[in-house]
C-alpha cells in the first residue's frame, strides 16, 4: 500500500477508536476539525480599522489606509506584517499547547489561521519566490523538539507553489524580550540571526513565517538580515497577533 493510503488507513482506523474531539471543550466534532462551533464562533478576528504595515487593531472609525504610532516612530524592516486573529483566549491556547504542550498535531489548525492572513488583501495577489521561517536557537530547538515556525512554513509549502526553506539561523540565544521596551529589545536582537552558509536568497520576495506576532521586532530584524543579503522584499505573516 502506498505511504500515503496506508496514512489514511491507519488515521482512519484512529478515529473511530479515538473519535475526535474540539481541543478546548473535548466536545466531539467531524473527522478533520480541530474545534467546536461553539469554539469556534470565539476566536476573535482582525477586523479593520488595523495599521497597514503591522496589523495593529484600532478602535474607531478610521477609512482607508494608516499606520499605527508604534510603527510610524520606528523602522520596520519587513513591508507588512500580516495576521488575520489575535492571540487572545482560544487561539492563545491553541498555540501554547501546541509550541509548549507537545500537541504537534495542532500545527495542521494554526497552519489554517496562517493561510487565513495570506487571504488578506495586503498578501492576496503577490507572488513569492521561497517561504522562511523565523528560526529557533539550535538548543531551544532541540528542547522543544521542533521549530514551531518550520513546521508551519513546511504546511504552507504544501499549499502554494512556493518551497519553504529555512535560511535562517538564530546565533545567540537571546533571554525573554517581555521586561524590555521597544529600544532594548531591538538591540537585544541585534546580531542575533544570519543567513546560512550556502543559501542565497538574492532578487528573491520573501515570505517569512512565524505563529504569532508581539512587538514585530523580530519579523524586523529577521527582514533586515533577509535584505542584507539581497532579498528582494519581505511580507510576514504569523498566524495570530498579540
Ligand atoms: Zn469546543
Ligand atoms: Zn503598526
Amino acid at each position: 500500500m502506498p505511504g500515503l493510503a496506508r496514512f489514511n488507513r491507519v488515521r482512519a482506523i484512529a478515529s473511530l477508536l479515538y473519535p475526535p474531539v474540539c481541543a478546548i471543550c473535548s466536545t466531539d466534532v467531524a473527522a478533520g476539525e480541530y474545534l467546536c462551533q461553539e469554539c469556534e464562533e470565539k476566536i476573535a478576528h482582525i477586523v479593520p480599522p488595523f495599521c497597514g504595515k503591522c496589523s495593529e487593531p484600532f478602535e474607531g472609525a478610521i477609512t482607508g489606509p494608516f499606520n499605527c504610532a508604534n510603527c510610524a516612530h520606528r523602522t520596520l524592516h519587513f513591508e507588512a506584517a500580516v495576521a488575520a486573529y489575535r492571540s487572545r483566549g482560544i487561539v492563545r491556547r491553541i498555540i501554547l499547547d501546541f509550541k509548549y504542550g507537545r500537541q504537534v498535531h495542532l500545527r495542521h489548525l494554526v497552519a489554517r489561521w496562517l493561510l487565513a492572513a495570506l487571504d488578506d488583501s495586503r498578501l492576496r495577489d503577490r507572488e513569492f519566490d521561497l517561504i522562511v521561517p523565523v528560526p529557533l536557537h539550535r538548543a531551544r530547538e532541540r528542547e522543544r523538539g521542533f521549530n514551531q515556525a518550520g513546521l508551519l512554513a513546511e504546511l504552507l509549502s504544501r499549499r502554494m507553489p512556493v518551497r519553504a526553506n529555512p535560511v535562517l539561523e538564530r546565533t545567540r540565544y537571546t533571554t525573554t524580550q517581555t521586561a524590555f521596551d521597544r529600544a532594548e529589545r531591538m538591540e537585544n536582537l541585534r546580531g542575533a540571526f544570519r543567513v546560512r552558509r550556502n543559501a542565497d536568497v538574492r532578487e528573491l520576495r520573501v515570505l517569512l513565517i512565524d505563529d504569532v506576532l508581539t512587538t514585530g521586532s523580530t519579523l524586523s530584524e529577521c527582514a533586515r538580515v533577509l535584505k542584507k543579503a539581497g532579498a528582494h522584499s519581505v511580507h510576514a505573516a504569523t498566524a495570530a497577533r498579540g
